[in-house]
C-alpha cells in the first residue's frame, strides 16, 4: 500500500502531513515505511528523527572516452539527445551535468572509444524512527540529477515491504514528482486556501489525473484565505479528506519539530478520518488494520 503526499508549491505543510500520518499508522499498529522523495531538501527527518544506520552513494553512468580509439567521427554527439557530449576538432567534451546516463553514446560509438564510470550525485540514507522504517535521498549540492536518486530511495524502500508506504514528495509537478509518486496507491494533494494554493493545486490534480492515480485533498491552515479551493473541490467532484485550521499549537510544536499527532490527541482524529476516508475510497482492496483506540 503506497501513499504520496504531495503539494503543487511548497510551504503548504506537506511534509508535516506526511510524517504525521505516518506516526498515526504506526502508533495504531501498523507496519510502516517513510520515504523522504524531496531529496533537493528533505527535512521528515525533523520530525520523525530516525536512528541512520546505513548510508550508500548513488551513481549515474557518465560516459569516458578513449583519445587513443577516438577517431573524432562525431557520432556520440549526434546520437545524445541532451547535448551532453560535444566533438570539436581534436578533443570530445562530456558535460556531466547534463548527461542522463542512458548509454547511448557508448553504444553507437563505431569505435568502442567511449566506457562508462560513475558519477556521485547524492546518497541514500536509512534507519530506524521510533519504529517507522525509514529512507531519504540527499542530492548533492548543484546536482541537477533528481530523478535517478529517487527512483533508488524508492527501490531501498518498497522491494520487499509488505506495510504502508509513506512517500514525501517534492513540491511542484515536475519530473521528481513523477518519479516519486508512480506507483501509488493514493496521494494526498495538501493545499492552503489562498489563490496561490488554489493555482498550484489546479496543477497539481492534472498531473496526478494524467497518471491515472486515486487522489484527495487536505486544506492546510483551513481557516486563513478563502472559500475558493473549496469550491473547486466540490465542483471537480474531488474528496476533501481534511481540513485542518490554523493553530498556535500547531505552529509551536512545528516550531521543535513536534508531531501534532504525538502530540495532541484531537489532531490524531483528523488523521484516523484522513485513513478511513482512503480507506473507503480505496473499498474492494486490501488495507492493513489499524487499531481504533488512540495511544
Ligand atoms: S563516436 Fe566514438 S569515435 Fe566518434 S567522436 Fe565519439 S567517442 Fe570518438
Ligand atoms: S550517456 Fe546518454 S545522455 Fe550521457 S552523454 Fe551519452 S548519449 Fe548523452
Amino acid at each position: 500500500m503506497i501513499i504520496s503526499i504531495a503539494s503543487g508549491k511548497g510551504g503548504t505543510g506537506k511534509t508535516t502531513i506526511a510524517t504525521s500520518l505516518a506516526f498515526y499508522l504506526s502508533i495504531n499498529g501498523a507496519n510502516v515505511v517513510f520515504l523522504d522523495c524531496d531529496v533537493e531538501e528533505p527535512n521528515s527527518a525533523l520530525f520523525l528523527k530516525p536512528g541512520i544506520d546505513k548510508s550508500q552513494t548513488v551513481d549515474i553512468p557518465v560516459p569516458a572516452v578513449d583519445f587513443k580509439k577516438c577517431t573524432y567521427c562525431g557520432k556520440c554527439a549526434e546520437v545524445c539527445a541532451y547535448h551532453a557530449i560535444a566533438v570539436a576538432k581534436k578533443t570530445v567534451l562530456v558535460f556531466t551535468e547534463l548527461c542522463h546516463g542512458c548509454g547511448g553514446c557508448a553504444l553507437f560509438c563505431p569505435e568502442g572509444a567511449i566506457s562508462e564510470v560513475g558519477r556521485d550525485i547524492g546518497v541514500v540514507e536509512e534507519g530506524d524512527a521510533f519504529g517507522i522504517r525509514f529512507i531519504q535521498g540527499r542530492l548533492s549540492i548543484g546536482e541537477p540529477m533528481a530523478v535517478p536518486l529517487i527512483r533508488e530511495v524508492k527501490r531501498c524502500g518498497i522491494e520487499g515491504s509488505d506495510g504502508v508506504i509513506i512517500i514525501d514528495v517534492p513540491p511542484g509537478t515536475s519530473c521528481p514528482v513523477i518519479e516519486s509518486i508512480k506507483g501509488s496507491d493514493f496521494v494526498i494533494l495538501v493545499t492552503e486556501p489562498t489563490p496561490f494554493g488554489l493555482n498550484d493545486l489546479r496543477l497539481a490534480v492534472e498531473t496526478v489525473k494524467k497518471l491515472d492515480i486515486d487522489f484527495g485533498v487536505v486544506i492546510n491552515r483551513s481557516d486563513i484565505g478563502d472559500k475558493e479551493v473549496e469550491d473547486y473541490c466540490k465542483d471537480e467532484n474531488i474528496p476533501i479528506l481534511a481540513e485542518i485550521p490554523y493553530s498556535r499549537d500547531i505552529a509551536v510544536l512545528y516550531s521543535y519539530g513536534v508531531s501534532m499527532v504525538v502530540e495532541g490527541e484531537k489532531y490524531r482524529k483528523i488523521f484516523r478520518k484522513i485513513w478511513e476516508t482512503i480507506k473507503k475510497l480505496k473499498s474492494g482492496q486490501s488495507w492493513p488494520i489499524v487499531g481504533e483506540e488512540d495511544v
